[in-house]
């Protein structure tokens, strides 16, 4: 078992006194500074990658000090150089928003491409376990609903997601050939839509559109007719699953994300009714080749890592709401 070598792994470190090392590619993000809470919070040392295209140093700002944490701004698509052991590379770095990916298309080839290259051959260098946050993108539109890990998915490479969707399916592909050609132990998470504090205000997603709006008493913006679904899975409960990938022993993708599954109008009226906005719905045009429905097959996990989310729509979205109440109010004094 995984779970096994880990420990081992582990009791090495513990027997020589030594915390674990975690290099986090895209550590200033969203998610990306959620596990770098929580691997700090697990007693690891971490080395936070990123070049702040759409991370913050704002979302890393509250470890200033730390003893355990060192911050280095730069493009993980050119070599990563770093002294000393890595025990754990984390590969997060990429902008992750529709609206951003369809401005920074080449960017977001070259980061699942290149940077995926260097931060597997950083963990190859260094003997390092290698994680690479993937995405329920590599679907497609899916024709399987929900969506298991057998499924290979439906997109289109030459339309304006394909930038996002093929450098992830790209990453997968290398990360499963330097696992099968170099040996390396390597995990791939398949992320679900997720939400939470340190989101962008605006970065386009439903959940920062949705709240922002809502709180402006402005309309909510619904594209299509909004019978679209997706899954919005909580970041905490997300984080959690993505580290017992990590330290399990499994060497295929996971799914992780929350199965409950909302049309686009209804998560637009929980929103409201969250936030006690008098907003109204607005109906815009659909982007092109956005999926019709998404939501996660997570039997894998739950056998696999004994991983299920734990925290409702309506605590998660009152955390998130908190969140950008309080970035409009930072905002307006
Ligand atoms: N969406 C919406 N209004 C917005 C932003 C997004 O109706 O202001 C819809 C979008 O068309 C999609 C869903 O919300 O169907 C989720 O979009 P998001 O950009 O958050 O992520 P995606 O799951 O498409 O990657």
């Amino acid at each position: 078992m995984a779970a096994t070598k880990s420990r081992g792994r582990m009791a090495k470190n513990r027997g020589t006194k030594l915390e674990p090392v975690s290099v986090v590619t895209g550590g200033a993000g969203f998610l990306g500074s959620h596990l770098v809470d929580r691997l700090l919070a697990e007693g690891h040392r971490v080395v936070a990658i990123d070049n702040l295209v759409t991370g913050s140093v704002e979302n890393i700002d509250h470890l200033a000090g730390c003893r355990n944490f060192r911050f280095i701004q730069q493009d993980v698509t050119e070599f990563l150089f770093l002294h000393g052991r890595v025990d754990y590379v984390w590969h997060f770095a990429s902008p992750a928003s529709p609206i951003d990916y369809l401005e920074l298309p080449i960017q977001t080839l070259k980061v699942g491409s290149l940077g995926t290259h260097k931060a597997l051959g950083l963990a190859k260098h260094k003997g390092a376990r290698f994680l690479l946050a993937s995405t329920s993108e590599v679907y497609g539109d899916p024709l399987v609903h929900p969506q298991t890990e057998e499924y290979w998915g439906n997109v289109n490479p030459v339309g304006p997601r394909g930038c996002y969707d093929e450098s992830k399916r790209f990453a997968e592909a290398l990360t499963m050939s330097y696992q099968r050609e170099h040996r390396m132990e390597t995990r791939i998470v398949r992320i679900f839509n997720t939400y939470g504090p340190r989101m962008r205000m605006r970065d386009g997603r439903v959940v920062p559109a949705f709240v922002s709006q809502a709180l402006a008493g402005k309309p909510v913006t619904v594209f299509g007719d909004g019978s679209q679904t997706r899954s919005f899975c909580y970041c905490s409960d997300l984080i959690d699953g993505i580290y017992r990938l990590m330290m399990s022993d499994e060497p295929l993708p996971v799914n992780i994300g929350n199965p409950q599954e909302l049309t686009m109008v209804e998560f637009a009226r929980a929103i409201i009714a969250a936030t006690r906005s008098k907003s109204k719905l607005v109906f815009r045009p659909l982007p092109q080749d956005d999926p019709k429905q998404r939501r996660p097959d997570i039997s894998r996990a739950k056998r696999l890592l004994k991983w299920s989310p734990a925290v409702s729509l309506e605590d998660g979205l009152s955390r998130t709401i908190e969140y950008f109440r309080s970035k409009v109010f930072q905002a307006s004094v």
